[in-house]
């Protein structure tokens, strides 16, 4: 299904096909994806430093922000953690105000087997849908619920949170906020200071549920709070603990100027897209028409990328910004994002 705000001068997303259109051959099963990097030794952190197991609070002794770096939402996006693990050694910590270092789904983590990497993402359910009110409120049915409600006071506590994540495809690296202007202010203001370039967007948010991001005491139109989701490249890469390494430090190091700037709406906006259209598999047969990456533009409007079925899938407008293409995906999952960009 596509869906989203799109304006009506949009070229249609989803046509009936006029023609058969040479497609990439679907493939049965994922490609291995080669695993460059080892899973890090977390056993010195795991019973954490103030009461909650995975979790470590450095205070700076000088008031100031709250913040929170999590990682290891899903357990198999190892490289935030390796990242997180190395600054924790280095005793990385704000010059003013207190960061808590959260590895949230540790249980995920210890089922992480190189020959099936992609099964310990989680262990029942995906910890990053499960973050709105309904959810919290109600009896934990999972251990990621638990797991959820157990860090519920450290993100409710948080001025900026920072939750680390990587992709399985090959991908240029990206910011997601939710949709406030604190967030987005947010997410060009650590891109600047990180000396990236790395495209930020919003966008329309996971049918399966909330992400942590998306949290009330983040989306909150009222509030001052702000969080920010790193992609920061393939899961299994050198150059992903590299890039979160890089985030994560400037985002500790800048905690009082990120939290008293986010709140000055003036800021520049600099790569910012904004996603339109979510597009679900709606047959068996979808095929992308090209072997796309995420982060690549397709400039013309009405560029055929895929067909589903009887249908073909276009490009809604000019310089369209193919989110987290899924080369492999199946009937009724997420099979790209379209953002139009905004600068
Ligand atoms: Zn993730």
């Amino acid at each position: 299904m596509s869906c989203g705000a799109s304006p009506r001068d949009h070229h249609p997303v989803r046509k009936k096909r006029q023609r058969l259109l040479p497609t990439l051959a679907l493939p049965r099963r994922l490609p291995d994806f080669p695993i460059l990097i080892d899973p890090p030794d977390l056993s010195r952190w795991i019973k954490g430093n103030n009461g909650i197991a995975g979790v470590i609070e450095r205070d700076s002794g000088v008031p100031g922000p709250e913040i929170a770096v999590i990682s290891l939402v899903h357990g198999n996006e190892f490289a935030g953690a390796i990242a997180v693990d190395r600054l924790l050694r280095a005793d990385l910590r704000p010059l003013c105000g207190t960061v808590r270092y959260v590895f949230a789904n540790l249980e995920a983590f210890a089922r992480f087997e190189p020959g099936n990497p992609t099964a310990s993402r989680f262990v029942v359910e995906d910890l990053n849908r499960v973050w709105s009110a309904d959810r919290l409120a109600a009896r934990p049915g999972s251990i990621e619920m638990e797991r959820a409600q157990e860090l519920l006071p450290i993100v409710q506590r948080s001025d900026l949170l920072l939750d680390l994540h990587s992709m399985l495809w090959e991908s240029s690296p990206l910011f997601i906020s939710p949709q406030t202007e604190r967030s987005t202010a947010l997410a060009t203001m650590l891109s600047s200071r990180a000396d990236t370039r790395f495209l930020s967007l919003t966008d329309l948010g996971h049918l399966g549920g909330a992400r942590l991001i998306e949290h009330e005491h983040f989306a909150c139109h009222t509030g001052s709070a702000c969080s920010i989701l790193l992609e920061a490249g393939q899961h299994w890469r050198p150059e992903t603990i590299e890039t979160s390494a890089r985030v994560v430090t400037h985002f500790v190091e800048n905690a009082a100027f990120l939290h008293f700037g986010s709140r000055q709406t003036a800021n520049p906006v600099s790569h910012q897209a904004v996603v339109t259209d979510n597009i679900i598999a709606r047959s068996a047969s979808f095929a992308f028409t090209d072997a796309y990456q995420g982060g690549q533009i397709i400039e013309t409007a009405g560029t055929i990328i895929a067909t589903d079925g009887e249908d073909e899938i276009c490009t809604p407008y000019d310089h369209c910004v193919l989110i987290m293409p899924n080369l492999c995906v199946r009937r009724g999952q997420l099979a790209v994002r379209l953002a139009r960009s905004l600068t």
